[in-house]
């Protein structure tokens, strides 16, 4: 049986598990990110996404977009480091069997049609660490039963992160998931039905993971419910899962991260905000 515990999400939690680097280490073991964008029609939350991995200390960031939308990614920011490659499904699969993929985010504006479909199935499928964020939970939520049973199956971290409308979409038609339960309730029932760790996200953002483990935020602020605020949450996840945070921790301090830096930034804050303001919040936990 499962032995349900229930933490409030504060650094004791999970600073034994920071990355530790030695003063020589290299780029490539600090963790490579990929984020699998969508189409032209948002380039933006993908950018979003690979800037604050980055920012969370990852070493690499690559944005995988379909060929038509490179030209609109790489004209934008000046992100020197952060690289872009343009793939078609098949290409997807393959760079994340062979490629140096040490964490996926999907699912920001990466779009609902069958080619985003089939991109969802490839990183289901595939062996490396994964975080399914916004139209990636759409489309796990729509292949009920048969996504649902590749996540189950799938030995690497998983993390999903939806807000409520999204977690709606995922569980709401499934027993067990009746509205009325609380937050932490739901979130512990989608852990168990996915295998993976689940950050309900709101303003009292919980998250729970599969072993039972849960815990409570108290960080955030009501500056954060602005557009490409949850792109910049799943961004830290991977950015930290790509650096070998266990999964429960990693999601729990990307959780602490963001409320944080809504915080300290305040009314007026926009989503390109917050990962600049991790540098600042990462050395005050050192
Ligand atoms: P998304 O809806 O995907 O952009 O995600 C929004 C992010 O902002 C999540 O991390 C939420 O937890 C956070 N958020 C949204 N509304 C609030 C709020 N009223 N107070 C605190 N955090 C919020
Ligand atoms: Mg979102």
């Amino acid at each position: 049986g499962i032995t349900p515990s229930i933490f409030r999400n504060a650094p004791d939690l999970w600073r034994a598990h920071w990355p530790d680097y030695a003063a020589g280490v290299h780029k490539y073991a600090r963790g490579a990110v990929a984020v699998a964008a969508g189409g032209l029609s948002g380039v933006g939350a993908p950018r979003l996404g690979a800037r604050a991995a980055l920012r969370s200390g990852a070493g690499l960031a690559t944005i995988l977009c379909r060929p038509e939308a490179l030209a609109a990614h790489a004209g934008r920011g000046p992100d020197a480091l952060m690289q872009r490659a343009a793939v078609d499904a098949a290409t997807f699969e393959t760079m994340l069997s062979t490629g140096k993929v040490d964490a996926l985010l999907i699912g920001p504006a990466l779009g609902l049609d069958d080619e985003a479909r089939s991109w969802v199935a490839a990183a289901l499928r595939s062996n490396r660490p994964c975080v399914f964020d916004a139209d990636a939970l759409t489309h796990i939520g729509a292949q009920r039963p048969a996504f649902i049973d590749l996540l189950q199956r799938r030995a690497a971290p998983v993390v999903l992160t939806p807000h409520e409308g999204e977690f709606k979409r995922l569980f709401g038609e499934v027993a067990g998931f009746e509205p009325a339960l609380g937050k932490l309730e739901r979130a512990r029932h989608a852990a168990l039905d996915t295998g993976g760790v689940v950050i309900l996200k709101g303003p009292d953002t919980v998250i729970a993971a599969p072993d039972g483990r849960a815990a409570i935020n108290g960080t955030g602020s009501p500056a954060l419910a602005t557009a490409g605020s949850g792109d910049v949450l799943g961004g830290i996840v991977a950015g930290l899962l790509a650096q070998k945070m266990p999964t429960f921790e990693a999601a729990c301090v990307a959780v602490w991260l963001h409320g944080r830096a809504g915080e300290q930034l305040g009314s007026g804050l926009i989503a390109d905000d917050l990962p600049e303001a991790l540098p600042g919040l990462l050395a005050e936990l050192h």
